[in-house]
């Protein structure tokens, strides 16, 4: 048992973003420069150019990206995927996610210092701003506009401005920007919803960067928490090495070296870590990189030109916080082959290929015939048995379409129909409903088919005319009975 006069252990945060007693730590890290800031610098801004023009970019006559949830319509890379195009969609997700497992499994979390637009805006616009409002911390001589009676709430209008046009931004993906340039230039009681959205989008991105900031990383975003699943021992990532930089000394201490022994004061050997605190003052997210691998980290290498500015300083080896991997930091072997190095990119070529033939497989329209909903089959007048049926159709081309529906026996069926010829828009798709009427004589066999011709009528000159043949089963009194025999039949089988 501790004795009454032991100090209680020093409890460790649960979050590196809370005080002890519970309360917020206001995480204010200092500026580190270096050659690896500079280059996140400029892949930074080149990314908010990109995120800010890729909705007036347009391919093949289509917008780059839109995503139109209204319509169900996704515009990528000029392809639009339609409500129907499940299959494609998913194949499409699956391919990012095996992707971003990939890349994780070889560079760690290279997503989230380098291009995650949290940090891409935290890091380089938004706290840029606020130490130039605010001053920088660590350094004595404050910002020009520091330390001002307008400097707080200058900061909050450029935050507020600046989170207006990221709200704008992020709706263009959405309805595109002549709606958005429609909106913009009219009163907001025209368009109440999505000024609803852009008031509530601003919102959130105010809160975002400014007071909720590193916590989203930290808390919220679900990738942090998939890291320690989808790193291995090998995974690329922002590591300390501790065999070189412990025991931890002071610069002016001198190193295990014998030559600068003091005679009769053995100096214990020490490492290159002279425990200034750059790399945690530095921190984003507020943790030691010492510590080991932690889930805080966003691999955003501020620590590493921290770090490095002080070894150059000293004359001492940079690279005592570099990128590395846990396997090399600890002296094993790499290993380059590894299962998950192995199975992600085979899985990613898997689903390129199912997704590459079921794109090239698509025609220039989809078209699915159903029995209608209800009964299967109805008495007509005149004595002839009606089959209700749904026709789906979608047009897949970017121009107008017209398509016939043909019944190819008319002497033993007929085709009434709630539509014909259909007219669709580019990319519409339409349900329509009709009944297919047959002479009892034609149902004499089992399975009497009523083949049905689908054609564009309106074809683009030059271009192969769309046609596709459908069979439908025609259903009367016997073969109601019969299909209800075969059903009870397979649930006899499935008894034995
Ligand atoms: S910046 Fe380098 S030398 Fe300074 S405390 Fe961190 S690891 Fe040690
Ligand atoms: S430990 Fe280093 S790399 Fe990780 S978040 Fe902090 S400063 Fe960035």
């Amino acid at each position: 048992m501790p004795s009454v006069h032991e100090e209680p252990a020093q409890q460790q945060p649960v979050l590196s973003t809370l005080n002890q007693d519970g309360s917020r730590r206001w995480i204010k890290p200092r500026l580190s420069h270096g050659r690896l800031l500079n280059r996140r610098r400029a892949l930074a801004y080149f990314l908010i150019l990109l995120f800010t023009t890729i909705p007036y970019i347009s391919l093949n006559g289509k917008p780059l990206v839109l995503l139109d949830l209204t319509t169900r319509h996704f515009t990528i890379f000029g392809k639009t995927f339609l409500p129907t195009d499940t299959l494609l969609l998913a194949l499409l997700l699956v391919g990012i996610f095996v992707l971003i497992f990939l890349l994780s499994a070889l560079f760690g979390r290279v997503w989230c210092g380098w291009a995650c637009p949290q940090t891409v805006y935290m890091e380089f616009v938004f706290r840029p701003i606020e130490r130039l409002f605010e001053g920088a911390p660590g350094r004595s001589k404050k910002g020009p506009l520091a330390g001002k009676p307008f400097s707080k709430p200058a900061k909050i209008i450029l935050y507020l401005l600046i989170s207006m046009y990221l709200a704008h931004t992020f709706l263009a993906y959405f309805v595109g920007v002549e709606n958005l340039r429609h909106w913009i230039t009219s009163s907001p009681l025209n368009h109440p919803a999505p000024f609803l959205v852009v008031l509530v989008v601003t919102g959130l991105m105010l809160f975002n960067f400014g007071f909720f900031r590193e916590q989203l990383c930290i808390i919220a975003c679900p990738y942090g928490r998939f890291q320690s699943a989808m790193l291995d021992r090998n995974s690329l990532i922002v590591t300390y090495d501790p065999r070189r930089g412990e025991p931890r000394g002071k610069a002016t201490r001198p190193q295990a070296d014998v030559s600068l022994k003091v005679v009769g004061e053995p100096s214990p050997p020490v490492g290159d870590c002279v425990d200034c605190g750059l790399c945690v003052a530095t921190c984003p997210t507020g943790i030691d990189i010492r510590n080991g691998l932690q889930m805080e980290c966003v691999n955003c290498t501020q620590c590493i030109d921290a770090c490095n500015a002080v070894m150059t300083k000293l004359n001492r080896p940079r690279g005592l916080i570099r990128y590395s991997s846990q396997a090399l930091i600890a002296g094993e072997k790499p290993s380059l082959l590894r299962p998950r190095v192995v199975i992600y990119p085979a899985i990613f070529l898997a689903v390129a290929a199912a997704f590459v033939i079921t794109l090239s497989n698509q025609g220039p329209a989809e078209i699915t015939i159903l029995r209608g909903i209800g009964r299967p089959f109805v008495d007509l007048p005149g004595g002839e048995i009606g089959n209700p049926i749904k026709i789906k159709i979608t047009n897949r081309t970017d121009t107008p379409a017209k398509y016939f529906i043909e019944l190819a026996d008319t002497k033993a069926m007929h085709l009434t129909i709630q539509e014909n010829p259909i007219h669709l828009g580019p990319g519409e798709s339409k349900t329509i409903t009709g009944m297919i009427a047959a002479q009892p004589s034609a149902l004499a066999g089992d399975h009497p088919a009523a083949k049905l011709t689908v054609t564009q009528a309106n074809a683009p000159a030059g271009a192969e005319p769309f046609v596709q043949h459908l069979n439908f089963t025609v259903i009367g009194k016997g073969q109601h009975r019969a299909h209800t025999a075969e059903k009870h039949d397979e649930k006899q089988d499935g008894h034995k």
